[in-house]
């Protein structure tokens, strides 16, 4: 009874140890998703702001434009040479503004033309990631619900094993499991425990053959099966 119960004790912890490890790669598929999405978005809040960088600069560069032409047509009336020459300069100066806005423009469409393309390249990797995804998280999603599976099932046996079982031997072998990482147990063999491989007394290991009573190792304290034959 002992030893099927450790035996499906150990069972449910293998099963328990996968399942955690199926749901951390969940989490981590899941996790990769979202990174793409974020750096799609980020991508897209950075297209906007260059885009109203540009819109900026058109407003700028017509404003200038209608001030080259205004001050062409004040020209016309203008009547002294030093009032001339002072709104030539203003020309010269708009006309001057007007090549840095258009190079400015230039730079900023280049800009968006690069974000606009990298935007489209991370939107079919998004998709394609998204699709991918979906049939590993299903995949996944099936293994686990094996695993629950058989971890019913395997914590029904438990359950069927414990109840044979008296209440006080299972708490001993439940304190003990924890205490000894996973094992309660511990075969006896030629003499010696095989939990801590320590040699065990004479007349401990002669009543162990007697089989009366429940004899634990007096080193690891596991409680003790007697196995004559190598397994
Ligand atoms: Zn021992």
């Amino acid at each position: 009874m002992l030893e099927e119960l450790q035996e499906v004790d150990q069972l449910i912890d293998t099963l328990k140890g996968t399942l955690a490890g199926l749901q951390a790669e969940m989490v981590g598929i899941n996790q990769g998703v979202e990174t793409a999405r974020e750096e799609l978005t980020l991508l897209e809040t950075t297209l906007s702001q260059r885009e109203a960088e540009k819109k900026e600069l058109e407003t700028t560069h017509a404003a200038e434009l209608e001030n080259i032409v205004r001050s062409e047509t004040n020209m016309k009336e203008i009547k002294t040479n030093k009032e001339f020459q002072a709104v030539g300069r203003e020309i010269t100066a708009a006309r001057k503004q007007v090549g840095d806005l258009e190079e400015q423009l230039l730079q900023k469409i280049g800009a968006i033309d690069e974000l606009t393309g990298e935007i489209t390249t991370k939107k079919s990797q998004l998709d394609e990631l998204v699709e991918n995804t979906s049939q590993r998280l299903q995949e996944k999603q099936g293994e686990i619900s094996h695993i629950q599976a058989d971890i019913d099932t395997e914590t029904g046996r438990r359950e069927g094993v414990v109840k044979t079982m008296p209440a006080s031997l299972v708490k001993k072998f439940t304190i003990l499991r924890e205490q000894r990482r996973g094992q309660a147990l511990a075969i006896a063999r030629d003499g010696y425990c095989m939990g801590c491989n320590m040699h065990l007394p004479p007349q401990l290991y002669n009543n162990l053959y007697k089989n009366e009573e429940l004899l634990a190792c007096p080193h690891c304290q596991r409680i003790l099966i007697l196995k004559l034959q190598p397994k």
